[in-house]
């Protein structure tokens, strides 16, 4: 009886066991099968063959197989395995992660198209087969041929459009050119033209519309990149597992030794996957790649339709692509021969998934590329602390840019002490008058001007200032925050997107004395509007590129010169290289500060750093002017100097005193209920149960006590953390835990290694 283990998409659910009945070929590892589960039939993939069961139990049949080639390839449904062990997720989960869009249904997702072409012989109407099959065979013969003399003039015309394309041309790009359906109609029944459908890949690169940077492929590298490139060269041919953390300060030309790098590896046969937190955000890193890989390139990432990702998708699986750039789903790319994996601005915590199964594409990326043997890559100029002291303990190899390219000095960073400005100017100022002057004089010199503030929305609040009401969610413990839309105020939950108008009067007492409390984007862009009114302002937030293509076309409006000034969150922050910049502002740089979050301090230095590295990219300086309520604070203090390893040291000193990783480990279980005694009973039990395991004291349980997010989209949440040295201790003993509670499927969240506790 041959007997496989199938993985079916259900939280939680381990591997599942069926027979495979004789009127079906055993489907291989990776191939999908329709299973009966309970009453209903999935589509599950095959992670195992020769499965053992216990004696007498009962084996249900496989309903069908869809594939009798593998989907995925093994290596990748082996990382599957990987992925759902090490974040205690089910294998359904993390093998839907790695899946194609469309791969739960059955019919070809391949968006197909209708290409129409002269038929070679055109007494043979009507068959498939198409020109190219006879040599010397000139396809305009026709048009002189006394067959076709009973041709209309647009059917003539239709027929010379054609004879220019030897290959076909799309009945759409015919419409387009005046070919009607009826004259091509009329041109099939004399058989002069064949139709065919061929598979048309969808290419993200074409509606994307990036510019090409035109990159000199000649160009020198500095002595500092050519000593980098040596060794990351010398790290590649030696066709081994390595990771490399490039530290690099920002414009210190890390992506062309990527480039450099991944032509080299290409060259020895093997191929590449480079990772980026947003690919709308770092359009030059991909375009650069299409620039010198052309075709051969890939991308993969969760802003392109379903059909985009699909066709990309089978292009790689095809084998018909050396170098995948894409998000951190990318990492499951069905490339084979992967010689190279590159992490570009490792830190950013985009590539930390914030649902099941919460994996971190980085972390991932170091498993797959130890299995297939590959060089990773990680890339940047404020490190996580889980890398460099990766890096500190020798266990990376740690390559160093110190400086810009051309020897462009980093930015000038000033401070601006907040408490003084209100002192001196009242609660209600926002832009600080340093900010504001030099504002005014980069407008005067038509340069540009980046102006950060990590927190969208108009305000953080509005409260009555006659009886305080405040607007809070009903479903989430968090205010409202504040949006304008034309002349229209809506308060909305950034959690569950709970909306209320906001009225004109206070829906309690009545007063008309409705205030706004805190700043956002949409406020700091209408402050610009009115003090600066001559410029160009344009915001880049969630809520201003929801729309397709918004983001990347305020970017390239931003960088063509036909803005500004660029206000925006974290989003601005990140890997552009903009060279008309020469000045950043930030708002309020210790947004993150208060949160009751250990990376607090390490997130605010970062976003500081990064922002600061966005001015004088170009030929002329750049300065950074950085407001803050506590510019004593050693995360603003070391970001201004632009000093990493002095940060690196003071943070070192933290998490290792207070217990926090890369020194310890941590794993964060939320539990929900309708009530907060439900989730807090629940709770209770499962620490319970985890408790005799902590008697081997490498692991200690934190809690249960409310989560500081108490409730989300109606809710209750209570958590609690396990933090020790064997993380796989951990491990076993909460998916012991979770076996024997099945009811808690739907009610707990594990996260290992969380990035944020809220
Ligand atoms: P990073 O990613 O380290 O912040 P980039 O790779 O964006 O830096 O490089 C910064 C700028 O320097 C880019 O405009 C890039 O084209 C340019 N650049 C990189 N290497 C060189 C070089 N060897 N010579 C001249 N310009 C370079
Ligand atoms: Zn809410």
């Amino acid at each position: 009886m041959p007997l496989i283990s199938v993985a079916v998409p259900v939280p939680f659910l381990d591997l599942l066991t069926y027979n495979v009945p004789d009127s079906i070929d055993l489907p291989p590892i990776g191939a999908r099968v329709r299973v009966p589960v309970g009453t209903r039939t999935m589509t599950g993939c095959v992670v195992q063959h020769d499965a053992l069961i216990g004696e007498g139990t009962d084996v249900r049949d496989i309903a069908e197989a869809l594939d009798c080639e593998p989907l995925l390839p093994a290596p990748i449904v082996e990382l599957c395995r990987w992925v759902a062990d090490y974040y205690v997720a089910g294998i359904g989960d993390a093998l839907a992660v790695a899946m194609p869009p469309g791969a739960r249904a059955r019919a070809s997702a391949f968006k197909k198209r209708r290409v129409a072409m002269l038929s070679v012989a055109g007494s043979d109407p009507g068959d498939g087969s198409h020109a190219g099959s006879d040599p010397g065979d000139d396809p305009t013969q026709h048009l002189e041929s006394p067959h076709h003399r009973g041709l209309t003039p647009r059917q003539q015309a239709a027929l010379s459009i054609l004879s220019a394309a030897p290959a076909g041309l799309p009945t759409s790009e015919l419409r387009d050119r005046g070919v009607t359906a009826a004259v091509l109609g009329g041109l099939v029944r004399h058989g002069l033209v064949v139709l065919r459908d061929e598979r048309d890949d969808r290419d993200p690169f074409e509606r994307a519309a990036m510019a090409d940077p035109g990159r000199d492929a000649s160009r020198e590298l500095t002595d500092e990149q050519r000593r980098a490139a040596d060794e990351l060269f010398a790290l590649a041919d030696t066709g081994e597992f390595r990771v490399a953390l490039l530290h690099g300060v920002t414009g210190s030309g890390k992506t062309e030794l990527y480039l450099r790098l991944a032509e080299r590896v290409c060259g020895s046969g093997r191929r590449v996957l480079l990772m980026v937190p947003e690919i709308a955000l770092t359009p030059s890193v991909a375009a650069l790649f299409r620039g010198a890989f052309g075709d051969r390139v890939a991308i993969q990432h969760s802003a392109l339709s379903d059909g985009e990702r699909h066709d990309q998708w089978h292009r790689i699986r095809r084998g018909e692509v050396d170098v995948v750039i894409g998000t951190r789903s990318a990492v499951f790319a069905p490339l084979d021969r992967l010689g190279l994996v590159i992490v570009d601005e490792e830190h950013d915590s985009s590539y930390k998934q914030e649902e099941t199964p919460r994996y971190h594409g980085r972390d991932v990326a170091i498993v797959r590329a130890s299995r297939e043997r590959a060089l990773v890559v990680l890339g940047s100029a404020t490190p996580s602390m889980e890398s460099y002291q990766n890096a500190a303990a020798g266990k990376y190899v740690r390559i160093t840019l110190e400086r810009r390219v051309l020897d462009r000095p980093l930015a000038a960073v000033r401070l601006v002490n907040m408490r003084t400005e209100y002192a001196d100017e009242g609660p209600d100022i926002v832009i600080s008058r340093d900010l504001a002057a030099a504002i005014e004089d980069r407008l005067a010199r038509r340069e540009q001007v980046l102006v950060l503030l990590n927190r969208r929305g108009y305000s953080t609040a509005v409260f009555c200032r006659q009886c305080g009401d405040t607007f809070e969610c009903p479903n989430c413990s968090v205010s409202l925050t504040v949006h304008r839309a034309h002349a229209m105020w809506r308060a909305r939950c950034h959690y569950c997107n709970h909306s209320v108008t906001v009225p004109k009067a206070c829906r309690k007492c009545a007063a008309p004395y409705l205030e706004h409390k805190g700043f956002g984007t949409e406020r700091i862009e209408e402050r610009l509007r009115e003090q600066f009114p001559g410029a160009r302002i344009g915001r880049v937030d969630r809520d201003s590129v929801r729309r397709k293509g918004m983001l990347t076309h305020l970017l390239s409006k931003f960088s063509s010169g036909e803005l500004d000034v660029l206000v925006g969150t974290q989003m601005i922050a990140k890997g552009h290289d903009f060279p008309g910049v020469t000045l950043v502002g930030v708002i309020s740089a210790d947004v993150g500060l208060g949160l009751a979050d250990f990376r607090a301090s390490e997130r605010t230095f970062q976003l500081l750093t990064q922002v600061a590295g966005r001015a004088g990219r170009g030929e002329r300086t750049g300065e950074a002017i950085v407001q803050t309520l506590y510019p004593e604070h050693y995360s603003i203090q070391l970001a201004c100097r632009q000093d990493y390893p002095a940060f690196f040291e003071r943070e070192v000193v933290y998490r290792r005193g207070m217990r926090y990783p890369p020194f310890v480990a941590l794993i964060n279980g939320v539990v929900r209920g309708r009530s907060f005694e439900d989730a807090m009973q629940l709770a209770r039990e499962i620490v319970r149960r985890l408790e005799p395991a902590t008697a081997a004291a490498t692991f200690t349980i934190l809690g249960p006590a409310p989560a500081p997010l108490g409730r989300l989209r109606g809710e209750h949440r209570v958590q609690f953390f396990l933090k020790g040295t064997r993380r796989a201790d951990m491990r076993i003993a909460l998916m012991q835990v979770v076996a024997g509670m099945p009811e808690i499927r739907r009610r707990l969240t594990i996260d290992v290694d969380p990035l944020s506790v809220l």
